[in-house]
């Protein structure tokens, strides 16, 4: 069969993603297939190519149901017959699909698990001519997942009620246990497991260290003009004052959190995902139900709890495979907060979530390659020097010989406490070594300590970030609790005893990458038309009543403003264009395009 075809005529792509091709060719096969890809991996494609290209109509059981209409509209804008059930319909439209499926109309049915499992739905699926069923988010069925859903448990009846279909189970998430726990629920025959990379190449990752949290946030959130990004912090209270701070300074945002009422919740969503919102700033609530491809930044304000979360949350940016940005706010203090946290858990809990805990903080910790330190608590060896693609790879840092201050941090920190009988936070601490006249500083006689105002030689800014090197290389600790008090370690007595050399590395700021150097995934072309064009397309989407994306993908835009392609041949060329877009959208967007190249060049010759 000509599998690559049939991709461009009805996805308009040119070629599969790794794995696509062979998970493909085993469920056109009638094999069971069990595939973990990362978010952005295209898991879609999987189950919706077979489903038109073999007789029969592919059930897919997803547990969003507030993303159904979207990938149906999505599917019915390339020209195939899809439709959904959930809840979400009245019950004159749930009956009109009904007979539309008695029909045998559809390719491919999207229904809620608690609906699928219903007898009565079972018993008239028996009429139906039902070729496979592939079940979305496959996790979401075992207890040892993140997302344990208790209406997905009952599809382990799914094999004894109809035996005889072929069912393909996809995930993003899935450790060895989960694995083998959907295999079993779900009484998979023998199936083909493929695992892809969860390599996310046109990710940039990047740690900042956290001053100014807001500001930091704002200058990031400017430089991305235009650009749509997800903010997650760790309280309800946190995303409800940032979006107010982005809102008065300028930027579109919305809150999302389990805080706010179901309708107001999705409504937030809904503009996010249709670009009449530009940031959402969210509580980890957030992501699961969204597939919004052009997410271009994930902002964490707040530490992580684990690097699961982490892979996940910042996994939904750039899903369409253009780069993106994803930045990590990271202080001490932010430690101290999680692990509070887990104080209020049970023992058995404390002990994993503190695990969790002290490898999220040795990713950001970390000097080496941030992708290769995520990738390997996944298992997963990347193999290159350089990943060009983080803060790590990309600014190596440079080291100097901090010996003399590291002393003077070191000593102030230790005459600070002999002086009061206890211990003070960094920027205490720093404002004696700075020779600040502060109310706390003449209040407990800290002016009189030997290292007041030994740090005059330096920004406060800069004594900040040898304490958190001090921190890092664990010459100091901070206690856990409200303040988060520096203390001299072993290793910190010995360093000041003994006057050993101290290396530390110079600290550096969120700064834009440096321009130049073309990045993964990037697509360069002529912006200004790349914005016509996402202007028309933003019309024909609002016409129709769907999300930008459903029309074609920034891929597509910036693939046409590139190749600039004004007959409908041309077009057809592009990626994203298959039979039915080329019929629907090759007249407004030449028409576009034809109109953008005569003004610049009437321009052009105005001006020779
Ligand atoms: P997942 O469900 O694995 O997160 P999706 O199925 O949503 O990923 O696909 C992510 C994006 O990649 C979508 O915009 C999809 O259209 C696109 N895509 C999928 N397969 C291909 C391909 N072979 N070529 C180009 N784009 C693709
Ligand atoms: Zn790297």
């Amino acid at each position: 069969m000509d599998l690559r075809g049939a991709l461009k005529k009805n996805f308009g792509y040119d070629a599969f993603r790794p794995l696509q091709e062979e998970i493909i060719n085993d469920a056109l096969a009638g094999r069971d297939v069990f595939a973990l890809m990362p978010t952005g991996g295209g898991k879609s494609l999987c189950f919706q190519l077979p489903a038109l290209l073999r007789e029969g109509m592919t059930i897919v059981v997803s547990p969003l149901i507030a993303l159904m209409k979207d990938q149906v509209d999505a599917l019915r804008a390339s020209g195939i017959a899809a439709t959904f059930l959930n809840s979400s319909l009245d019950r004159h439209e749930a009956a009109e699909r009904f007979r539309g499926l008695n029909r045998g109309e559809y390719r491919m049915l999207y229904v809620a698990p608690e609906r699928l499992m219903l007898d009565t739905f079972l018993e008239g699926a028996l009429n139906w001519n039902i070729a496979q069923f592939a079940i979305d988010e496959a996790h979401c069925i075992s207890e040892w997942g993140h997302d344990f859903r208790p209406e997905y448990r009952q599809l382990a009846k799914l094999r004894t009620h109809l035996p005889d279909l072929p069912i393909m189970a996809l995930t993003a998430t899935a450790t060895e246990r989960v694995r083998a726990d959907i295999v079993k629920q779900l009484k998979l025959r023998d199936p083909r497991c493929y695992v892809a990379s969860f390599n996310r190449p046109n990710l940039t990752y990047r740690v900042v260290p956290k001053t100014s949290a807001y500001e930091q946030l704002l200058a990031f959130v400017r430089a991305h003009a235009d650009e749509s990004g997800i903010v997650y912090c760790a309280s309800r209270k946190t995303a409800e004052t940032l979006t107010k701070k982005l809102s008065e300074d300028g930027i579109s945002a919305k809150p999302y959190h389990a805080g706010l009422e179901g309708r107001d919740r999705t409504k937030h969503q809904e503009a996010f995902l249709r670009d009449d919102v530009r940031v959402i700033t969210a509580t980890i609530a957030f992501g699961m139900g969204i597939n919004k491809p052009n997410v271009r930044f994930v902002v964490h304000h707040d530490l992580p709890k684990n690097i699961e979360s982490y892979y996940q949350e910042t996994g939904r940016a750039g899903r369409d495979g253009l780069p993106s940005d994803c930045v990590l706010l990271f202080s001490a203090s932010d430690v101290v907060k999680q692990r509070r946290f887990i104080e209020e858990k049970n023992e058995h809990e404390q002990r994993i979530a503190h695990e969790q805990l002290r490898a999220m903080i040795a990713y950001a910790e970390t000097r080496e390659c941030r992708r290769a330190t995520l990738l390997k608590y996944f298992g997963e060896d990347f193999a290159e020097a350089s990943c060009d693609g983080c803060d790590n790879c990309l600014n190596p840092r440079e080291t100097f010989d901090g010996t003399v201050h590291a002393q003077k941090f070191l000593s102030c920190v230790q005459r600070i406490r002999q002086k009061s009988g206890f211990s003070f936070g960094l920027n205490h601490i720093v404002d004696v070594l700075a020779g600040a006249d502060t109310e706390a500083i003449r209040q407990r006689g800290h002016d009189e300590v030997s290292t007041y105002g030994v740090g005059r030689d330096l920004k406060r800014s800069a004594w900040q970030a040898i304490g958190r090197e001090l921190l890092r290389i664990g010459l100091v600790t901070a206690a856990p609790g409200k303040f988060a008090t520096l203390q001299l370690t072993d290793a910190g007595w010995a360093a000041l005893r003994e006057r050993k050399p101290i290396t530390l590395t110079k600290p550096f700021d969120v700064e834009p990458r440096k321009r130049g150097k073309k990045r993964a995934g990037e697509i360069e072309c002529d912006e200004a038309l790349f914005e016509e064009l996402r202007a028309l397309r933003r019309r024909l989407a609002d016409e129709r009543d769907v999300p930008a994306y459903v029309i074609f993908s920034d891929v597509s835009l910036r693939e046409m403003a590139r190749a600039c392609p004004t007959t409908p041949a041309e077009f057809g060329k592009i990626p994203g264009v298959g039979q039915q877009k080329l019929r629907d959208f090759a007249e407004p967007f030449t028409a576009a395009i034809a109109d953008h190249l005569a003004a610049n060049s009437a321009r052009s010759t105005t001006l020779a």
